[in-house]
């Protein structure tokens, strides 16, 4: 579903990625753990198709497709959903109006038509609640002065809404406590079925214990140095990333 083929890529001129090689089948859940500065939002961004980085070689396929030539919202109609380690915040805009043109902006790529407003806060507020974020939160501008477990669960709960093909958590965990961690995790395992894929980018094994993965991958230097099953996150837990670091070096 999700293939990365030996991915180069820079930003101002300072390689960030290098040779990044990475697949993971429909159905299933890859975590990619590594320590600060290795690229893995990089890599998340580049998926998503932010601008700003040049990508020098390699490929990343959707279903076989090569997106990288697709701008954001082709790659968005496509199934692509990026939740950002550090959400935006839009002044002017609620969050409620936020999503509610997020999700019709999905229908009209999709030939569907746009829903009814009845219809739309029915679908948010129970997507909301199951969340545990509250209508008030909804009518507030998007983000500003959220706090930081505030802004991890509305990203969460955009995804559910916008029901991806595949999702990208990056340190979707980070701000949150024990509650809020169990909160979120239980909206993306709703969102798991064997047609979804997911990439869980996270720096702690907490979060795993939550959204169990398929797969876990350590990142270094811009590239995946080891690749295991849920027991590597636990190995990485216990003794760290340095020694792992060391021996691909
Ligand atoms: P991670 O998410 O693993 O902590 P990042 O992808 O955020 O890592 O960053 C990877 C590396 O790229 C870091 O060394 C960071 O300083 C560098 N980097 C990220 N963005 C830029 C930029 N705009 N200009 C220069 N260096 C950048
Ligand atoms: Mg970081
Ligand atoms: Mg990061």
């Amino acid at each position: 579903m999700l293939e990365i083929r030996n991915l180069h890529a820079e930003i101002d001129g300072k390689k960030i990625l290098n040779g990044l090689t990475l697949s993971v089948p429909a159905g299933e859940v890859a975590a990619i753990m590594g320590p600060n500065g290795s690229g893995k939002s990089t890599l998340s961004y580049i998926v998503a198709g932010r601008s700003d980085y040049t990508v020098t070689a390699g490929e990343v396929l959707l279903n076989g497709e090569d997106i990288l030539k697709l701008p954001p919202h082709e790659r968005a109609a496509r199934g692509l959903f990026l939740a950002f380690q550090y959400p935006v915040e839009i002044p002017g805009v609620t969050t409620h109006t936020f999503l509610r043109t997020a999700m019709n902006a999905q229908r009209k790529t999709r030939g569907e038509e746009e829903l009814k407003t009845a219809d739309f806060i029915k679908i948010m507020r129970a997507a909301a609640d199951k969340l545990s974020i509250s209508q008030e939160m909804l009518r507030r501008p998007l983000n500003v002065g959220f706090s930081g477990g505030e802004k991890k669960r509305l990203e969460v709960l955009q995804m559910t809404l916008l029901e991806p093909r595949f999702g990208i958590l990056d340190e979707t965990d980070s701000g949150l406590d024990i509650d809020a961690l169990r909160v979120v995790s239980d909206g993306v395992n709703a969102l798991r079925s064997k047609e979804r894929g997911f990439l869980v980018i996270t720096h702690y094994q907490r979060l795993l214990d939550y959204i169990k993965p398929d797969s876990v991958h350590v990142m270094s230097n811009g590239r995946i140095i080891k690749s295991g099953g849920p027991d590597l996150a636990l190995e990485l837990e216990k003794h760290g990333y340095r020694d792992i670091v060391a021996n691909a070096a």
